[in-house]
C-alpha cells in the first residue's frame, strides 16, 4: 500500500463529526471561498490551491451520505488510496470554481453544488490508478421449477469467493514491508494495449497490469505474505442463503449484497441470482395467471361430470363439477376460467387466475362394434334438421382422410393459399393486416 498520510475530511471542513448536511455546505462555501487562489498573494497560491482542493474532496465525499457512511466506517481507505492524500493533480482549479458557482454568485443558495460535474468519485480524477469503489457483481442463473415458484423457496450454498487474506489484512506483505510502485504500468493498476477488431482496424484498450494484478504495486518476493503469496487475497468460501419469494417470475434479479469476490480498500460486488423458470409439464404461465389443457372424454362433454381434472402446483387436486341435465355443453378449444387458482401474486394474498382449455378426447376409430350401438347413440343425439332441399343432380363422391392443410393451393402462388385457412378472421381485413 502507498504511503498515504490520513486526511481527516472533517478537519479539512472544520466541522464536527455528526455535522449536518446543510453545515458541511456551509463549511465548504466558506472553505472554497478562502482558499480560492485568485484571492490570495501569489506566494500563497500553490497552499490555497492545495487546500481549495482537499475542501472540494472532503465535501464531495461527505455531502453523499453512501460515501460519507463509507468514509466514516473504514476511512480513505475505502476510497482509492493513491488518491487520498495526494491533491497534487486534478481537474483546473477555474474549471471546478466555474462549475461550483456557475456565474451565481457566491450567496447562499447556490443551485447547482449537489452534482459537481466532472468530479464524480475520487477514482473518477486523472493522475492515480482507478479503482471502482465497489467491485463487480456477479450474475448467476438460477433455474427455478414453477412448484418452487408457486410455494417459494429457502436454499443454502456454498459461495466461493475471493477473500480479503486475513494474515497481512489485505496488505500483500509481510509487517512493515514496503511496496514498490509497479514499473509496468507506473502504478496506474492498469495499460493501454490495442487491439485488432478487423482487417487494419485497431482499437485502444484499458487492460489491468498483468504485472502487478491491477494493483498499481509490488511487494519484493521475499517479503510477501506467505499465506497469499502477495496477492492479498486467498480462496474462500461460505454460506449464503438465497430466498426466492413466492409469485417470483422468470427474469427476476435476487440480490445477496456484498458476496462477490473481495479485493482490500473496496466494497465487494453483489451476487446476483437471475431466476430462469423450468418449462412445466402441465401449466403454463403469464404473469400471475396460469393455463392448462382441460383433458375431457366426448361422453364428459355431453353429459357432464365432477371429478378432479388436474393436480394444482402444491399438490392440490382441482376439482369441476360440470352439472347435467340441462347444463352446458362443453366445446373444443372453450376456455374456462377458475377465478384465484392462478400464480401467487408478491407481497399479498392474492392470486392470479387459471384458464383451463377444453380438450376433447374423441373415441376411437371403430368403437361403434355393432348397429345396435349406433342405433343407440343415434337415438340419444340431437337430430340432423332434414328440411333442406335436395338438388336434383346428387352425385356420392370419393374421398381421402387426414388431408394436410398446408396442401391446399399448394404451388399456386395465391395468399390464401396454405395453412391459411385456419385464420378465418383475417380473410376480411386482407393479408396485409395478417402480422397482427
Ligand atoms: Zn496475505
Ligand atoms: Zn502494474
Amino acid at each position: 500500500m502507498a504511503d498515504v498520510e490520513e486526511v481527516d475530511l472533517y478537519e479539512v471542513l472544520s466541522i464536527s463529526k455528526g455535522a449536518s448536511k446543510a453545515e458541511i455546505k456551509k463549511a465548504y462555501h466558506k472553505a472554497a471561498l478562502a482558499h480560492h487562489p485568485d484571492k490570495v498573494a501569489e506566494s500563497e497560491r500553490a497552499e490555497a490551491e492545495v487546500r481549495f482542493k482537499a475542501a472540494s474532496q472532503a465535501y464531495e465525499i461527505l455531502f453523499d451520505d453512501d460515501k460519507r457512511h463509507l468514509y466514516d466506517t473504514h476511512g480513505m481507505a475505502a476510497f482509492d488510496p493513491s488518491r487520498g492524500g495526494g491533491m497534487g493533480e486534478g481537474p483546473d482549479i477555474n474549471d471546478i470554481f466555474a462549475q461550483m458557482f456557475g456565474g451565481m454568485g457566491f450567496g447562499d443558495g447556490m443551485p447547482g453544488m449537489g452534482g459537481m460535474p466532472g468530479m464524480g468519485g475520487m477514482g473518477g480524477m486523472p493522475g492515480g490508478r482507478r479503482q471502482p469503489r465497489k467491485g463487480q457483481n456477479v450474475e448467476r442463473e438460477y433455474e427455478v421449477s414453477l412448484e418452487e415458484l408457486y410455494k417459494g423457496k429457502t436454499t443454502r450454498f456454498t459461495n466461493t469467493k475471493q477473500v480479503v487474506c486475513e494474515k497481512c489484512k489485505g496488505s500483500g506483505g509481510k509487517e512493515g514491508a514496503k511496496a514498490h510502485q509497479c514499473s509496468q504500468c507506473n502504478g496506474q493498476g492498469q495499460r493501454a494495449v490495442l487491439r485488432q477488431v478487423g482487417p487494419g482496424l485497431v482499437t485502444q484498450e484499458t487492460v489491468p497490469c498483468g504485472t502487478c494484478s491491477g494493483t498499481g504495486e509490488i511487494i519484493p518476493e521475499k517479503n510477501r505474505c506467505k499465506r497469499c503469496k502477495g496477492k492479498k487475497v486467498v480462496d474462500g468460501k461460505n454460506v449464503v442463503e438465497l430466498y426466492i419469494p413466492r409469485g417470483a417470475r422468470e427474469g427476476e434479479r435476487i440480490v445477496i449484497a456484498n458476496e462477490a469476490d473481495q479485493k482490500p480498500d473496496q466494497e465487494p460486488g453483489d451476487v446476483v441470482f437471475v431466476i430462469t423458470e423450468s418449462p412445466h409439464d402441465t401449466f403454463e404461465r403469464a404473469g400471475a395467471d396460469l393455463k392448462a389443457d382441460l383433458h375431457i372424454t366426448l361422453a364428459e362433454a355431453l353429459t357432464g361430470f365432477n371429478r378432479v381434472v388436474l393436480k394444482h402446483l402444491d399438490g392440490r387436486g382441482v376439482q369441476l363439477n360440470v352439472k347435467q341435465p340441462e347444463g352446458k355443453v362443453l366445446r373444443p378449444g372453450q376456455i374456462l376460467k377458475v377465478p384465484g387458482e392462478g400464480m401467487p401474486m408478491k407481497r399479498s394474498d392474492a392470486k392470479g387466475d387459471l384458464y383451463l382449455v377444453v380438450e376433447i378426447e374423441f373415441p376411437e376409430d371403430g368403437w361403434l362394434k355393432d348397429d345396435a350401438a349406433i342405433k343407440k347413440v343415434r337415438d340419444v343425439l340431437p337430430k340432423r334438421d332434414e328440411d333442406e332441399e335436395k338438388p336434383e343432380e346428387v352425385e356420392e363422391v370419393e374421398f381421402e382422410w387426414d388431408a394436410d392443410p398446408e396442401d391446399f393451393g399448394a404451388g399456386s402462388g395465391d395468399p390464401r393459399a396454405g395453412g391459411g385457412w385456419e385464420d378465418d378472421e383475417e380473410e376480411e381485413g386482407g393479408p396485409q393486416c395478417a402480422t397482427q
